[in-house]
């Protein structure tokens, strides 16, 4: 059994005592509290098991330090890690392009990607968070994005603030607010759906270059795009 970025043991340790399941493995994305709050008791319950994370980070607890392009083994399928740096600088994502449904893609992404956003800029620059987001976006379309938090609606009234005529947009929320009405979460999300409704992975199009433009009054590249669009997000309420 694996469990990524465990910021809580208890749930995760509930979960396990009701399946009758023993924890082997724990994937670490980032060193933020409600990330790696969970690893010290987990280990304490489970001490054989293995902890990924990012090399060179200040996490505790770590057996298996990675680095970008590093390999590993999971649930037979193997994974790469990519080096995703941005939210932290020491940000690293999972992927495996076979181990989802019917053979496609699976990322764990922690707090780069969310569906229909992306993480704050805590640490890194907008153009290092661009050129992370970027090589999540050239992905399969059918990869499935498994982010960390359970932001989608907020974030899917951010994108129709930005791209008020985007229908891939409007659909998308009213599918996702019936889901969370139902009390089912929205993700995972894929690739796909992300370049047609995420916003920061649409810095390159014309529709969100120009209303960029508006709002700031110069001409823009697509890193000023994505560092506007962060910045307008920071403060956006719906
Ligand atoms: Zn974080």
């Amino acid at each position: 059994m694996c469990v990524v970025d465990p910021g809580d043991a208890e749930p995760v340790l509930a979960l396990l005592e009701s399946r009758q399941l023993v924890l082997d493995t724990l994937l670490i994305t980032h060193h933020h509290a409600d990330h790696t709050g969970g690893i010290k008791a987990l280990l304490h319950r489970y001490p054989g098991a293995q902890v990924y994370g990012p090399a060179g980070s200040s996490i505790e607890g770590i057996t298996r330090p990675l680095g970008d392009g590093d390999p590993l083994s999971l649930f037979g399928h193997d994974f790469t890690v990519l080096t995703v740096p941005g939210h932290t600088l020491d940000h690293i994502a999972y992927y495996s392009a076979h181990a989802g449904p019917g053979g496609s893609g699976v990322l764990f992404c922690g707090d780069t990607l969310f569906a229909a956003g992306c993480g704050r800029l805590f640490e890194g620059s907008p153009e290092v968070m661009h050129a992370s987001l970027s090589r999540l976006a050239a992905l399969p379309a059918d990869t499935r994005v498994y982010c960390a938090h359970e932001y989608t609606l907020a974030n899917l009234q951010f994108s129709l603030a930005v791209e008020p005529e985007n229908e891939d947009t409007a659909q998308r929320l009213e599918t996702d607010a019936k889901a969370r009405q139902a009390g089912l979460p929205t993700l995972p999300s894929t690739i796909g759906l992300e370049l047609r409704t995420n916003p920061f992975l649409r810095c390159h199009m014309e529709v969100i270059q120009r209303t960029v433009r508006e709002r700031t009054g110069t001409g823009s590249s697509e890193v000023e795009v994505f560092a506007h669009l962060r910045q307008w997000k920071d403060t956006f309420t719906a």
